[in-house]
């Protein structure tokens, strides 16, 4: 039996355990939080189309709530633009612990599965440029394949050597530091009319706020683009409370910052004897940085293809990334937009809002990750809606064409094998961002 070391234990890394499980695999999960504190204590939304995908069934009724639809806020404030989508799909809000616990419940009596809580994996072992295991403790674990489920800031992938060709660290500009508090509703305030608002360049700084009202709290976000300080906090609540009355100055619980990666997915996952998952790989929806849908399907996928064939040479593990792209490559050109987004000046942005050029179509899409397409004639109609600020609308059909183009690109990923072409796309997908 061939075996394979998850490093991380969130839903990913759960999941994944599980999925290598039923392909054969003998597994070892190293978390290196203790159990009740891997995930966050709080809920995050989730196309719940995923148990059915990887064949599970929905949790229980306790651990979720239907979503309401986002609301998007421009700069100055002056547009609520009101995006029917998530909900209607019927989107969930699932707590996260217990989300953790159901798929710890799917293993826990596995044979062939072991969790570890409170193991930190220290390094990789290499021989010959592949992955012969991991070290623990400081003593040696070989294995198979590594699956890396450590996060957008995985240790494991940033300490990786030059010679695998994957990129180890994100760029300027491609996460968010996003705080996430909840507090106690202010007593006497009439309900709000949007409950859950997105604010883009809130307050003209780059990056996106939230402010979401329910289950008796209000749930807040401030992220912003690579660094957030304790004053920008405090901008970001100050302004979130002037529109949003029900916001009050009590925590209730949480109030602290973390890490979302927001840009396209990683140009190469896998080497020999070594795979990147979820956000390690970023495979977030890059306006908003939603990943968790991403985080459990890449175990189906992975598990696919070491079902096939259980080599876990770099060759074989490149049908994975490629299943990934296949489906999700059009993240690419959602990057594009949010790239836009946060470097058009926020006037810009209020005009894209208030002639309605920035729709509820083009930003249902984005949230959504779906490729942003036009027609013509909503071309057009738009050039209507904007003629007085021609240079900006060429600017939008010029980023909209940016958007087309990298996700061209994305499809162009070699589908055979072959280090020299796979290395000469990495370059073009990468460079397109990088050069920008
Ligand atoms: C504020 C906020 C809001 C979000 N909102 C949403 C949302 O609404 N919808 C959505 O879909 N997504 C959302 N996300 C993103 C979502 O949380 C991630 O996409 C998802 O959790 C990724 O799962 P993962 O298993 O890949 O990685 P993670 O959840 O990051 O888990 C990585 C795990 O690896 C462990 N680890 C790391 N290094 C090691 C090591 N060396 N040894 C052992 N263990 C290690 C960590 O302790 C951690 O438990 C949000 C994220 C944040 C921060």
């Amino acid at each position: 039996m061939k075996k394979a070391i998850i490093v991380g234990g969130n839903q990913g890394g759960l999941n994944m355990a599980r999925c290598l499980a039923e392909a054969g695999f003998s597994v070892e999960v190293f978390e290196k939080k203790e159990r009740g504190d891997v995930a966050y204590d709080w809920t995050d939304e989730m196309d719940p189309k995923i148990f059915e995908e990887l064949g599970l069934p929905l949790p229980d009724e306790s651990g979720w709530f239907h979503k309401k639809d986002w609301t998007f806020v421009n700069p100055n404030e002056s547009i609520k633009l009101f995006v029917k989508g998530g909900a209607q799909a019927g989107d969930l809000s699932m707590y996260r612990r217990p989300l953790n616990e159901y798929f710890y419940n799917l293993i826990k009596d596995k044979e062939n599965v072991t969790v570890h809580y409170g193991k930190k994996v220290e390094r990789l072992v290499l021989a010959d440029d592949k992955v012969v295991g991991v070290t623990v403790d400081g003593v040696r674990i070989p294995s198979d394949l590594v699956v890396d489920c450590g996060g957008a800031h995985s240790e494991i992938r940033e300490s990786l050597p030059e010679s695998f060709g994957i990129p180890t660290r994100p760029n300027p500009g491609e996460t968010f530091v996003a705080y996430r508090g909840f507090f106690k509703p202010k007593e006497g305030v009439e309900e709000p009319k949007y409950t859950n608002k997105a604010y883009l360049q809130h307050i003209g700084e780059k990056g996106i706020s939230w402010c979401i009202y329910g289950e008796g709290m209000v749930d807040i976000l401030i992220g912003r683009i690579d660094k957030l300080t304790k004053e920008d906090i405090d901008r970001g609540l100050a302004a979130l409370k002037k529109d949003n009355p029900i916001l009050s100055d009590e925590l209730i619980k949480c109030g602290f910052c973390s890490i979302i990666p927001v840009r396209y997915p990683i140009s190469k996952m896998v080497a020999d004897g070594y795979v990147l998952c979820g956000d390690s790989a970023y495979m977030t929806i890059p306006l908003m940085g939603s990943g968790m849908f991403c985080s459990l399907l890449c175990g189906k996928m992975l598990a696919e293809v070491l079902q096939k064939d259980d080599d876990c040479g770099e060759k074989n593990l490149w049908n994975y990334q490629l299943k990934f792209y296949d489906r999700f490559g059009a993240y690419c050109g959602v990057d594009v937009l949010k790239r836009w987004l946060l470097s058009a000046e926020a006037k810009d942005i209020d005009f894209l809002f208030e002639k309605g050029i920035f729709d509820e179509k083009i930003m249902g899409n984005g949230v959504g990750g779906d490729p942003i397409k036009l027609s013509f004639g909503e071309i057009l109609k738009k050039a209507w809606q904007g003629k007085s600020r021609i240079g900006l609308l060429l600017k939008i059909v010029g980023m909209l064409g940016d958007s087309d183009k990298v996700n061209a690109i994305a499809k162009k990923i070699p589908q055979e094998y072959d280090r020299e072409k796979i290395a000469a796309w990495q370059k073009e997908l990468d460079g397109f961002f990088n050069n920008d």
